[in-house]
């Protein structure tokens, strides 16, 4: 493992806190931290190029709503994917939305509505970034993000640039083969939907309820969202509140009143142990409760050791 010459790299920082890039707002230092803002994204493969070639460990984040960062922070290279561009071409009733992965979900909801294109209303108030979803076949409101993605491109350490068909993800709920890999050695630059026409008006009536609705099931602040993936047949919310643990709270990190199975970090002092902390304790009591194992649905990044 050789290192990286950040001097020698334009953009290129080190020993950069990661809490301000997740949601949480958690987490310690990247060893080397580089903010991706270009949608063409040459120099932030160049890097990642470069970072493999040494043999480093690379991580990329989008928006940061789904990762638990450690107190010790990320190891290698950290990218933070802020480059957002939305192009769109039509194709009779229907048209294809080629996005960079770095746009939020948010602004390609919002995006779409005005082109009056229907497929994105679920994504109104999901926080993070088209490429975020892709790995985590992100959703809401009954929809997900597979419905209408046609491909992905994708840059990979062993094999280059490819461009992935849907199907080639295999997913699932809140599940992709590139959420399963451990190597993280890809990165997703660009994502394609295939939506259909629909009046402005329809579709930002269904964004209109979508929002409503979170305001009232969800709270506002730090937190992750869902940290479990609901089981079979039930809520891991409704699970958690039946254990009685709505308010359990280590440290600054708590079991959200407002919806159980979100946690939410209540101040400067929260740290990142707490908030793991707290989830072992939750998923304990739920199996002491009713015999069940909850699943993440978030993923922990970094050294947990
Ligand atoms: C308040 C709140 C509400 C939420 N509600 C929902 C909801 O309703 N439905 C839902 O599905 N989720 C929800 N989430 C979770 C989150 O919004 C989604 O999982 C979202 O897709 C994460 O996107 P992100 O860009 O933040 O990804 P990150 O958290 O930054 O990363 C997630 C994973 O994707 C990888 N990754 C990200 N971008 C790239 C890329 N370009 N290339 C390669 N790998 C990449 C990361 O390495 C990581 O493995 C919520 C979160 C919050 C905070």
């Amino acid at each position: 493992m050789e290192p990286l010459d950040a001097h020698a790299i334009a953009g290129l920082q080190t020993q950069q806190s990661l809490a301000r890039y997740t949601a949480a707002r958690l987490g310690g230092p990247a060893d080397y931290l580089y903010i991706a803002k270009e949608p063409e994204y040459q120099d932030t493969l160049d890097l990642l190029r470069l970072a493999w070639g040494r043999g480093l460990n690379t991580t990329v984040i989008g928006g940061g709503a789904n990762v638990l960062v450690s107190d010790a922070g990320i190891r290698g290279l950290t990218i933070i994917n802020r480059a957002a561009r939305i192009e769109s071409e039509d194709a009779g009733d229907k048209a294809l939305v080629t996005v960079s992965s770095g746009t939020s979900l948010i602004r390609l909801s919002r995006y779409c509505q005005e082109k009056g294109l229907s497929g994105m209303e679920w994504a109104i108030a999901v926080p993070g970034t088209v490429g975020g979803a892709v790995v985590n076949n992100a959703g809401a409101h009954d929809s997900d993000i597979a419905s209408s993605l046609t491909g992905a491109l994708v840059y990979e350490a062993e094999r280059g640039e490819c461009w992935h068909g849907t199907e080639d993800f295999d997913y699932a709920y809140r599940h992709s083969r590139l959420k399963q890999r451990a190597d993280r050695r890809y990165f997703v630059k660009w994502a394609q939907f295939q939506l259909r026409r629909d009046d402005p008006d329809l579709i930002q009536a269904r964004m209109d309820h979508n929002n409503d609705y979170r305001r009232r099931t969800q709270p506002p602040g730090a937190s992750l969202g869902s940290i479990f993936k609901n089981p079979p047949g039930d809520y891991a919310g409704r699970l958690i509140e039946a254990a009685g643990l709505k308010g359990l709270s280590v440290g600054s990190a708590q079991v959200s009143a407002v919806h159980a199975n979100f946690f939410v970090n209540l101040g400067d002092e929260a740290t990142a142990r707490d908030y793991m902390e707290l989830i072992c304790q939750v998923r304990e009591r739920v199996r002491a409760a009713f015999n069940l194992r909850l699943e993440l649905e978030i993923q922990a990044l970094g050294d947990w050791a």
